[in-house]
């Protein structure tokens, strides 16, 4: 395999996937899409276009039927299961629509729980960062410990993306967390999860119908302009 280019946290060739259950429809067919290190990309696409799939191949919840998915210098495909399992944890942050909190638990709990699943031990020091990344997303101390059920929607999208940074992934990727906001918590969690990208040099790869956010971004790419297959 020829040497990959350095700058390039994402790098997919001569990607095909097909669903299993519906073979006869290739949902991605992507020659070539690279995102640099660092870059912050808004990737925009009808529903059912293939958005969620690209970031469950960049993520390495699926792997393609051809070609490399290249993410932070590994190639996804040639690995297996259980250490494309560690990757994720490791290397990825991920922040969903509706943030996928459990609501029962505190804030650290479930921050916690993001940790253990990346170093699979409760004792590990990072554990102790979810306090001090909490703090840097202004997240005060009087609801660390609070069931997430009991806290405004603001304050669960801060706890959302402590969540996706405490492993300190070099990828944050958000699949359309912004869609059931409105415009004054949408921009207020546009703000803090750019600053806490830049802060923390993480690349992102962030997946919208809506237009309006490219002000945000380095990059817009339209799904049907990377996707020859759908
Ligand atoms: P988007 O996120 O852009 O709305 P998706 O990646 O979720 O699109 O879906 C792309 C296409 O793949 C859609 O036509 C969808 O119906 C199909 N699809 C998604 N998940 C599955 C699945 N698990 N099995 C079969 N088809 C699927
Ligand atoms: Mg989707």
């Amino acid at each position: 395999m020829p040497p990959s280019d350095n700058e390039s946290l994402i790098e997919l060739k001569e990607v095909e996937f097909t669903y299993p259950s519906d073979k006869d429809r290739c949902v991605l067919n992507l020659p070539e899409w690279k995102v640099s290190a660092g870059e912050r990309v808004l990737l925009i696409g009808e529903s059912g276009s293939g958005k969620s799939t690209l970031l469950k191949l960049l993520s390495g919840i699926l792997v393609p039927d051809r070609g490399s998915v290249r993410v932070a210098g590994m190639a996804l495909e040639t690995m297996h299961s259980r250490q494309r399992d560690r990757f994720r944890a490791e290397q990825i942050g991920y922040v969903a629509q509706s943030f996928n909190l459990i609501p029962y638990l505190s804030a650290v709990d479930n921050i916690k729980l993001a940790n253990y699943f990346a170093h699979e031990s409760t004792n590990n020091p990072r554990v102790l960062e979810a306090a001090s990344v909490l703090d840097d997303l202004n997240v005060t101390e009087l609801h660390w410990h609070r069931p997430i059920r009991e806290l405004s929607a603001g304050q669960q999208q801060r706890i959302a993306i402590a969540r996706a940074i405490i492993n300190r992934p070099r990828l944050l990727i958000a699949d359309e967390p912004t869609s059931s906001l409105d415009q004054s918590n949408r921009d207020n969690f546009m703000s803090i999860l750019m600053k806490t990208a830049e802060t923390h040099e993480m690349t992102l790869v962030f997946v919208s119908h809506d237009l309006t956010l490219g002000s945000y971004f380095d990059r817009i790419d339209s799904v049907s302009d990377i996707n020859m297959g759908g």
